[in-house]
């Protein structure tokens, strides 16, 4: 059985058993939050479980290294839309100790791009259209800077209100436990 075969006949079960129904609730968060983070495997669960939040409390929008990396992507977006369409009222950045885009740069990258099989010819041609991919994909060396950076785009992004507190914190992937890196309420 392969994986997405595995995936659907459990969802068939879940599904016909009514194993939803603990989950029932609206898709605006009831502690009015939203949260970016990492997609790190070890905080799927962990991190929700380490603040008490449950399904239905909070909004979470995660990429790799809880990175606000453009005002005008798709992580930016996803915040204001938190905002001004789903009631959200405050935004918390999560970084976590040990995640995979730290000491991540563009030159491992290309080197592991090239191991599966792309070409320096398309690496170059995308280079030459313009995209600074050395930049694109570059890590972080110091996760607490890498939050309070992501903190100050969107606190000083233009079409943020004021009054929203961004707050930037940093987690321990084994232990849950939060240290704090910005107070948004300062
Ligand atoms: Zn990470």
């Amino acid at each position: 059985m392969t994986l997405l075969q595995e995936i659907l006949s459990y969802n068939e079960e879940f599904v016909a058993e009514k194993k939803y129904e603990p989950f029932i609730t609206t898709k605006f968060p009831d502690k009015r939050l939203v949260i970016l983070t990492c997609m790190d495997t070890r905080l799927v669960e962990l991190l929700t479980k380490a603040i008490n939040m449950k399904n239905g409390d909070v909004k979470i929008v995660r990429n790799a290294g809880a990175v606000v990396a453009h005002p005008f992507g798709s992580i930016m977006r996803s915040l204001l839309v938190a905002v001004y369409e789903l009631q959200a009222d405050e935004i918390l950045v999560i970084g976590h100790h040990d995640c995979g885009m730290a000491g991540i740069n563009s030159e491992k990258v290309f080197s592991s791009m090239k191991e599966r099989g792309i070409t320096q010819e398309t690496i170059d041609t995308v280079s030459y259209a313009g995209i600074n991919l050395d930049e694109w994909l570059q890590g972080f060396s110091s996760v607490e800077e890498s939050v309070s950076h992501s903190v100050d785009m969107i606190k000083n992004h233009p079409l943020l209100v004021r009054s929203v507190p961004v707050h930037g914190l940093v987690i321990e992937p084994s232990t849950g436990k939060l240290d704090l890196v910005v107070d948004g309420y300062k």
